[in-house]
């Protein structure tokens, strides 16, 4: 049975994939690293609502508490508009590190889950840490199961939030002229997450 270390960016994304994975007899541990996610409070009501989905599922979880909004915003400021890329990547790397160190036979992401997040570049990012690091990374394009997953985690009571995460995100979503801006100039619109 492969071990396999799952990182869950919320519990709702974590539906679809963990069924997935379960069903292919796959031994998953929860891994819950989300630097992003600000303010307190909203990352307190994920972490929460990750620690819930994990106890409804008998699944091991392993919960970074630590509120690091000075480390996230020290890495992204000055490139705010390559912000997700710096994002995904501390996230995804600090999973495949605690897997290769931790006796996991292989990571992977909830991330790949979203419609909302660059799905190919995340993929590149994790083969590519799968390569330096020696860990393997177990990729499928689990977008297929969107539907799904909203479905079943509406019917989970599972907290939903409105927004990506960070605070730049958090403005995107309730910024009218932001929001109108960035698709103007065709951005990656990440201000619906989750709803
Ligand atoms: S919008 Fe989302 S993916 Fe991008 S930096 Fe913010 S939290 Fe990370």
């Amino acid at each position: 049975m492969t071990k396999l270390l799952l990182h869950v960016c919320c519990a709702p994304c974590a539906v679809y994939p963990t069924d997935f994975l379960l069903i292919r007899n796959y031994d998953i541990t929860l891994f819950f690293y989300n630097p992003n996610i600000h303010p307190f409070r909203e990352f307190q009501k994920r972490k929460e609502s990750v620690e819930i989905f994990a106890e409804n599922h008998n699944l091991p979880v392993l919960i970074d508490v630590q509120y690091r909004l000075t480390e996230f915003i020290r890495s992204v400021v000055f490139r705010e508009k390559s912000r997700c890329s710096v994002c995904q990547q501390m996230r995804i790397k600090e999973t495949a590190l605690f897997a290769k160190n931790n006796g996991f036979d292989a990571f992977s992401t909830s991330l790949l889950y979203s419609k909302y997040q660059n799905h190919e570049e995340i993929r590149q990012q994790c083969l590519d840490l799968s390569k330096s690091l020696g860990i393997q990374f177990f990729y499928h394009d689990f977008r297929e199961g969107w539907k799904i997953g909203i479905e079943s985690s509406i019917a989970q009571g599972l907290y939903r939030q409105s927004y990506c995460g960070c605070i730049y995100s958090e403005q995107d979503r309730y910024d009218k002229s932001l929001r109108k801006k960035g698709k103007d100039n065709g951005e990656h619109d990440r201000s619906g997450y989750q709803q």
